[in-house]
């Protein structure tokens, strides 16, 4: 869970570098980071804050250049502290070179071991580290600045998800996405500048035209001239692509597009899709807000049920979910949400939300909308039951924590308290998200298991102990 950006040719390369993570803020909340080149030396600024608080106009003049790449972060992979906070830059034989990943990599234990015990000396506990090693130990360049060469040797060796921006101090921006495309990757122009970026919310924040994905699979190399495109020439041994359905369910933003389709009507389809497999009588929709809304207009659309704001969000704090210790994350529900007594007081209230990961926050909304006055509480979550955690990149906690790991949905249902319970059907979300059920080119494996690239020691081991505490 991260957001990566670049632009490349412009002006104020800094300024709209800042304004992209703006609109990537969701995508991690732990450290902002941008870094410029400008006369082949690479500059950097990173901070433990949201990007609001990262920058201010002296930090932004500490970064001049016309290149300029970003990296906002939630930490799926290594600690939460400044060391791991990116991007990172490293200095090799041929020059400098920044880098910048959205993704998790399922061999970094192991490659990390090895490049260890040969005596590497790593800096960071981040698995994109091993891809700095890697690229410093590449052999059979065509010269020491050769830096796609360099990140081809490296991304030979490495599995798993990953979308790269990379800066080099000759100012050249790349953008990778691994073989099977899990985490997203778009290209855009503003003016005669290129820009990458996670999603296309911050094309239209900078007013830039969206032109396409990086493929799988690809790599764009942008310098002066333009913009080359080149394969990476391997595949993880896997189906693919297989890109994540869960920035569709929750992760990305709504006004996004997410594999050439809209973020918000697919998750539109998928509360109507919910509505036809799970209906109920009653008087009022609500959703959780933010990242239900679209469900539950779709509910109500195809329920004709009344949609209603039930629940206000606080927007002075954060993501709760995101903040990594249980403790605040405990507390953070009730400060984020509150129920509006006028709306739900006397009423059969079906609340949508778009996820339930450990129940813990509808455990604490249908005893707030039962405390606010509602006579029968409906929940429904417009994905299917999440029942395997995330190696990919997405912080779907340890399988233990995963309440759908070890209980039915009536199980479920008695956790949370609600009158009834019910979840979209895997078929019925991936005919909203790609019109079709087969779920081809997708992956889903928060919600079955089946992982398309092998997993990694580490991984196996972890899922192995969940199933022998269960
Ligand atoms: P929980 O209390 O663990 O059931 O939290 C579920 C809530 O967290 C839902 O409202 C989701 O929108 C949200 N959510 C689901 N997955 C994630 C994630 N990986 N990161 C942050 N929030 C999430």
């Amino acid at each position: 869970m991260c957001g990566v950006f670049g632009i490349h040719g412009h002006d104020e390369a800094a300024n709209i570098g800042y304004l992209g993570m703006h609109a990537l803020q969701h995508r991690g909340q732990e450290s902002a980071g941008l870094v410029a080149v400008e006369d082949g030396k690479l500059r950097r600024h990173v901070a433990m804050s949201l990007v609001s608080d990262a920058f201010d106009r002296e930090s932004l003049a500490t970064l001049p250049g016309r290149t300029a790449i970003g990296h906002v972060r939630y930490s799926t992979a290594g600690s939460s502290d400044l060391r791991n906070a990116q991007p990172f830059v490293f200095e090799y034989s041929g020059g400098q070179v920044s880098i910048a990943h959205n993704g998790n990599l399922v061999n970094a234990n192991e490659i990390r071991a090895e490049l260890e015990a040969q005596g590497s000396i790593f800096q960071t506990s981040s698995d994109t580290e091993v891809i700095v090693h890697l690229m410093a130990k590449a052999k059979n360049l065509t010269s020491p600045a050769d830096v796609l060469g360099r990140l081809m040797f490296a991304l030979s060796r490495v599995r798993g998800a990953y979308s790269l921006v990379l800066l080099t101090s000759d100012d050249k921006m790349i953008g990778v996405r691994d073989p099977n495309g899990f985490r997203p990757l778009t290209i855009g122009r503003l003016k005669d500048a290129f820009v990458l970026s996670s999603e296309t919310s911050a094309f239209d924040l900078i007013e830039a035209e969206f032109i396409r994905e990086v493929e799988p699979g690809e790599i764009v190399v942008i310098e002066k001239n333009g913009m080359t495109s080149h394969k990476l020439g391997f595949d993880q041994g896997a189906q693919s692509p297989s890109f994540c359905v869960f920035e569709h369910v929750y992760f990305a933003r709504p006004d996004s597009l997410m594999n050439g389709k809209s973020v918000y009507r697919a998750r539109e389809k998928m509360g109507m899709a919910l509505a036809a497999e799970h209906p109920v009588e009653a008087d009022v929709v609500i959703a959780v807000p933010d990242s239900g809304v679209p469900a539950a207009i779709g509910y109500s659309r195809a329920s004709g049920i009344p949609f209603e704001m039930g629940l206000i969000r606080s927007h002075y704090v954060g993501r709760t979910f995101i903040e990594p210790q249980e403790s605040i994350r405990h507390f953070g529900v009730r400060l984020k949400l509150s129920p509006v007594r006028s709306i739900v007081d006397g009423k059969r209230v079906v609340v949508v939300d778009d996820s339930l990961v450990r129940g813990t926050t509808s455990r604490k909304i249908v005893k707030m909308l039962r405390g606010a006055g509602a006579r029968e509480v409906h929940m429904r979550i417009s994905a299917p039951p999440t029942t395997h955690p995330c190696f990919y990149g997405i912080d779907t906690p340890n399988r233990s924590e995963l309440v759908a790991a070890s209980h039915t949905v009536e199980e479920i249902g008695r956790y949370v308290t609600s009158d009834t319970i019910a979840y979209l059907s895997h078929d019925g979300m991936m005919s909203a998200v790609a019109g079709s059920t087969s779920g081809n080119g997708y992956c889903s494996a928060c919600f079955t298991g089946n992982y398309p690239v092998a997993l990694g020691s580490e991984n196996l081991v972890q899922l192995r102990a969940n199933r022998a505490a269960r």
